[in-house]
């Protein structure tokens, strides 16, 4: 790996990658794996307990590693994006609810990789990691050096991560963990009754857990919400048509499931005064777009104050489909084009 570009401007990718087709790449989501070489994209269903509900989670860690190490992968350098949550540095993963519930993969994953592919140079990354650089030398570059940018993802999981541009920088904690607020208690807004409101707290998590925000928020989370608010049946590729039209369970069922992400929004630009935007991507949030965009929004401008004025600063933007590239975004990363650093 070569040092960290620390002097040159953030808004400068590095030339090698600047031609994201030359790279060699894995996106592994919960639901689709997409693997990049040589100008050719494929994209399949992931190994994940999402698509296959029956599966242990060692039978699921061994088809990833499967295809992985597969015979149209390498030699040479590969970088994986990958859905889960994990320590950048160590490349300890710890686990990921659409890929493995609420169970924990064998640990040396990215070690084992190594010893069944060593003709391979392999650079692991998160995948809200890979995201967020990626969205630091797209977006971020007009942006001042000392801002920090943020990006959400809002998926089959949500997370954040937030990049320092001054310092070329992802700060994360001893653990290797930043922005893992999927986990955390859901927020929701007024209007649902008691008992609507009791059910949608009490929704149960991919982790395990309930009422958390990937409860609410989360793509598999919305026909549940649906279910908890009473609302007719509910059908994902119409919901953004059915917004735009006014449709009343519509619009209630966007407001509930966009509240979260709002919240956590509001928070992390209350806190940080230097987040200058927040990138909004992911399957579900970039699906919706602009009818996303607005509902995040409202949220924002209905409980207004100056902690919304903060969060109207940051930019809040739903990304357009395709536009953060998490493969392009692991190959900034192993170019040093953003450092991983614990305190
Ligand atoms: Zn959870």
């Amino acid at each position: 790996m070569r040092a960290p570009h620390r002097n040159a401007p953030a808004s400068v990718p590095p030339a090698d990658v600047a031609d994201a087709a030359s790279v060699t790449g894995f996106d592994i989501g919960g639901t689709w794996l997409r693997f990049r070489s040589g100008g050719r994209a494929v994209r399949r269903p992931a190994p994940s307990l999402l698509n296959h509900p029956g599966l242990s989670v060692d039978a699921l860690t061994d088809r990833l590693l499967d295809e992985l190490t597969g015979p149209e992968v390498g030699p040479g350098r590969v970088v994986v994006s990958l859905g889960a949550a994990m320590d950048d540095l160590t490349s300890r993963v710890h686990g990921s609810g659409p890929l493995w519930g609420a169970g924990r993969p064998r640990p040396g994953l990215v070690a084992e990789l190594a010893r069944r592919r060593p003709d391979i140079r392999w650079h692991v990354y998160n995948d809200v990691t890979c995201a967020v650089t990626d969205l630091a030398a797209g977006r971020g570059a007009p942006l001042t050096g000392a801002s920090r940018v943020a990006y959400v993802t809002v998926s089959s999981g949500i997370a954040l991560k937030t990049a320092d541009l001054a310092a070329r920088t992802i700060t994360v904690g001893a653990d290797g963990f930043q922005g893992e607020i999927g986990h955390l208690p859901a927020s929701v807004p007024a209007g649902p009754d008691p008992a609507a409101l009791a059910r949608l707290l009490d929704l149960p998590c991919e982790c395990g857990g309930r009422g958390h925000v990937a409860a609410l928020s989360a793509g598999p989370a919305l026909p549940r919400v649906a279910r908890a608010l009473g609302l007719g049946p509910f059908d994902g590729a119409r919901l953004a048509d059915r917004v735009a039209d006014g449709d009343r369970e519509a619009v209630l069922l966007l407001d509930v499931v966009t509240h979260p992400v709002a919240q956590a929004i509001r928070w992390l630009t209350a806190i940080d005064p230097a987040i200058a935007l927040v990138g909004i991507g992911g399957g579900v949030a970039e699906g919706l777009g602009g009818v996303y965009q607005r509902a995040l929004e409202l949220h924002l401008d209905r409980e207004a104050d100056y902690t919304s004025g903060a969060a109207r600063r940051a930019s809040p933007t739903v990304l357009a489909p395709g536009e953060i590239d998490p493969i392009r975004g692991a190959a900034l990363l192993a170019e040093g084009f953003l450092t991983v650093v614990k305190p």
